[in-house]
């Protein structure tokens, strides 16, 4: 893609509105547009973003067994009345009425919707265990809606729904994706604590959010190094090794500001291993039970042919608050730089290109074309415009390589540069397998 022909509205002042990081920086570089309060259009840079941690999250939701489907986002009140959150949920749900005068809703969650599709087609112990899941516009009326995409009323997030025959079996589910979890987070380059938590409006009594670190995050978070260098490589993908996995996450202490207490830190966790840092919550997990199945009537008949109720857990993740979570956890000293997983391009071509000298440019084509061939997703920057200001708009977008075509170059040598670090001079190949590692 050329920079000329690319939709990015870059803007240089600083928006007033924007309070955090991510939020200034989502609007400077175009990846968004508020439409109204808490709603916003997501622009080309902005969307490759969300869609590649998308495509992530849904592979790592089929490596554990999970099937996608996909719900609409208006539900109708009845499933709702049936479980007895359409009063409970509040204000927070946006209810319509369509033209019969029937009652309806933009669903903020999807626990009742997947309840019915669920009991209205399995009837057998045979069938289970089932995880289903999709990636869909969520709408929640936050009274307060703000940080751009990280606290706003229409979002995108992936819920996923286990159903099992016990309470055993269930945790089996709900450990699967806790692993899944975390292998997603860390290929989105993010550090994410498994913290315990309380249960809240979902109810049920097992629970944990991953928070990531980012300076700028909610909430406080206590925990001890040693959560970091725990190695998901070291666990097989069976029920038993998931078991220890998830006991050995939950055996480190961690806690958010509610539940901290300063001798019990003080206590468990070494002096020099003590992390004291904020954190963005990306993603929640219950085991609930037959919360839903028990007011649904959503029954099975076991292997015994009594009818019990499913055991059901939900999984969430903010998928459009990541977006905004990753800036968060990788903004520096006025750099952006994208986790290569995904970073909108793979790498930029910066020639410095003047009025009488196009050489460059043309140079910067060839670079190109080559690069396109082996399918590197590159942008070229073909703006007419100085070398430093260049330099800074790309420190903005964050394409973490850069190719610079100017005088540093050598004959068939070009210079290289990752962000944040010094340039080098490297051959086309050598850059071409540095891109791809
Ligand atoms: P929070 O505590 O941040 O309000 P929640 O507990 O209401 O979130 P869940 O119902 O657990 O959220 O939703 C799952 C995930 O969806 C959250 O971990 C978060 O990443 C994302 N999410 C929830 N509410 C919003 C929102 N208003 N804007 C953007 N993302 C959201
Ligand atoms: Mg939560």
């Amino acid at each position: 893609m050329y920079l000329s022909k690319l939709f990015i509205p870059i803007t240089k002042d600083l928006p007033a509105e924007a309070k955090i990081k991510s939020h200034q920086l989502m609007l400077r570089t175009g990846m968004i547009k508020q439409s109204s309060a808490g709603i916003y259009s997501w622009l080309p840079l902005g969307f490759k973003v969300m869609k590649k941690i998308e495509k992530i999250v849904r592979e790592e939701q089929n490596s554990v067994g999970a099937q996608e489907m996909l719900m609409p986002t208006i539900q109708s009140s009845e499933i709702w009345k049936e479980s007895g959150r359409y009063d409970d949920y509040g204000e927070e749900m946006l209810r319509i009425t369509d033209r019969q005068g029937r009652e309806m809703l933009y669903g903020p969650t999807n626990e009742e919707l997947i309840t019915d599709v669920f009991r209205s087609s399995i009837k057998s112990y045979k069938s289970l265990p089932q995880i289903l899941y999709h990636i869909q516009w969520k709408f929640r009326d936050e009274i307060r809606p703000r940080f751009g995409v990280m606290r706003c009323k229409e979002f995108y997030m992936k819920d996923a729904y286990s159903f099992d025959l016990s309470d055993e079996e269930a945790k089996k589910s709900y450990n699967k994706m806790f692993f899944s979890y975390l292998k997603t987070f860390n290929r989105l380059g993010l550090k994410a604590i498994p913290m315990s938590a309380e249960t809240g409006p979902i109810g049920g009594d097992l629970s944990h959010e991953f928070i990531i670190l980012a300076d700028t995050g909610e909430s406080k978070i206590y925990t001890d190094k040693k959560i970091f260098e725990i190695n998901l490589k070291n666990y097989k993908f069976n029920d038993l090794s998931l078991k220890k996995m998830r006991e050995d996450f939950t055996q480190i202490y961690t806690a958010t500001d509610e539940k901290f207490d300063k001798d019990d830190f003080d206590k468990k966790v070494e002096k020099k291993n003590q992390v004291i840092a904020k954190g963005i919550e990306v993603g929640h997990i219950f085991y609930f039970s037959d919360k839903y199945s028990i007011p649904m009537n959503c029954m099975i008949d076991d292997k015994e042919g009594k009818k019990i109720s499913v055991k059901m857990g939900s999984y969430g993740i903010g998928v459009s608050r990541l977006v905004a979570a990753t800036i968060e956890a990788n903004y520096n000293n006025d750099v952006m730089k994208w986790p290569k997983s995904i970073s909108p391009f793979d790498v930029v071509i910066i020639p410095s290109i003047s009025k009488n000298n196009k050489e460059n440019l043309q140079k910067a084509e060839k670079i190109y074309k080559d690069l396109k061939k082996q399918n590197i997703d590159v942008l070229l920057d073909d703006v007419d415009e100085n070398m430093s200001n260049k330099f800074k708009k790309h420190d903005l977008i964050g394409v973490p390589y850069q190719i610079i075509v100017g005088s540093k170059s050598e004959g068939s040598n070009l210079e290289f540069k990752e962000l944040n670090l010094k340039s080098e001079l490297l051959s086309l190949d050598n850059i071409k397998s540095k891109i791809k590692t």
